[in-house]
């Protein structure tokens, strides 16, 4: 039986860092849908260095592929969709994208693409160089949040750009940001995932404390994404190991949107 895992977003953000761009709940659900569709088990949730992984075809619809597992990533939380291509034999196509749906992970092919029908054994790897840049802006989101402690209204994340929207009146110091941010990854802080149920968020009050976002309730289990001694929150996002691997990481444009949002783009220096 594989666990279901269901993308739970939640917000508006009110108080200071309510908003969590993605939350991602356990809900062990069974591994086939009521329809009898398979879901698509998450090899990326659990290590998001995977490149690329072995499959069956589960679903095709029009030029959307569902695999049984997958490393591919798909949009949620501000965090875009990986790509990259798929092979079965001696076809292959271009994933140029992927999405969430109530019936498995969807790949979608470029236009025009062949299909494999469903039972085929497929090869699925990932464009690394675009994720690996996810990884590391998104893990590079998580410092910017704890350098700037105000409530993040939005944000958004590419591989070339990034930015967070804070509910702030102060100007950004952008020095004093890429500054903070810079020491965050010299120091190398380790980062770690790891699941937690209900019931232990329950006998420890402190923990929940310590969050900077509050965790949902009533949905199972909860992925908590914990950057030592910086940020503890639920996430469900892809990151790096330890804040080194964000490397060279500036502020760019401050903009003013509104008397009490700030948005913040990052941008990665190499
Ligand atoms: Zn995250």
């Amino acid at each position: 039986m594989l666990s279901g895992l269901e993308l739970y977003a939640y917000g508006p953000p009110v108080e200071a860092k309510q908003y969590t761009p993605l939350v991602i709940v356990n809900l062990a659900i069974l591994s086939l849908h009521e329809e009898g569709f398979i879901l698509t088990k998450e090899l990326f949730r659990e290590d998001s260095y995977l490149r690329s992984c072995a499959a069956t075809v589960t679903l095709v619809e029009d030029n959307t592929v569902c695999v049984d597992q997958t490393v591919f990533y798909p949009l949620g939380g501000g965090q875009p969709g990986d790509s990259g291509n798929l092979v079965w034999g001696s076809t292959s196509a271009q994933i140029v994208d992927t999405r969430y749906s109530d019936v498995g992970i969807r790949h979608v092919l470029d236009d025009g693409a062949e299909v494999p029908a469903v039972g085929t054994k497929v090869e699925l790897t990932l464009d690394w160089d675009r994720r690996y840049k996810h990884m590391r802006m998104h893990t590079a989101m998580h410092l910017l949040g704890s350098v700037l402690q105000y409530g993040v209204t939005g944000g958004n994340i590419t591989d070339v750009k990034s930015r967070l929207d804070f509910d702030m009146e102060d100007t950004v110091d952008k020095e004093a940001v890429s500054r903070a941010l810079g020491e965050l990854v010299s120091a190398n802080h380790p980062i770690s995932c790891r699941w937690i149920s209900e019931a232990e968020l329950d006998d420890n009050p402190e923990l929940v404390r310590t969050m900077s976002v509050q965790p949902p309730r009533g949905r199972g289990d909860i992925r908590l994404l914990e950057i030592t001694g910086v940020d503890l929150q639920p996430c469900g996002g892809t990151h790096v190991a330890s804040t080194a691997e964000v490397g060279a990481v500036r502020v760019g444009k401050v903009e003013k949107k509104g008397r009490q949002n700030r948005r913040v783009n990052i941008h990665l220096d190499d």
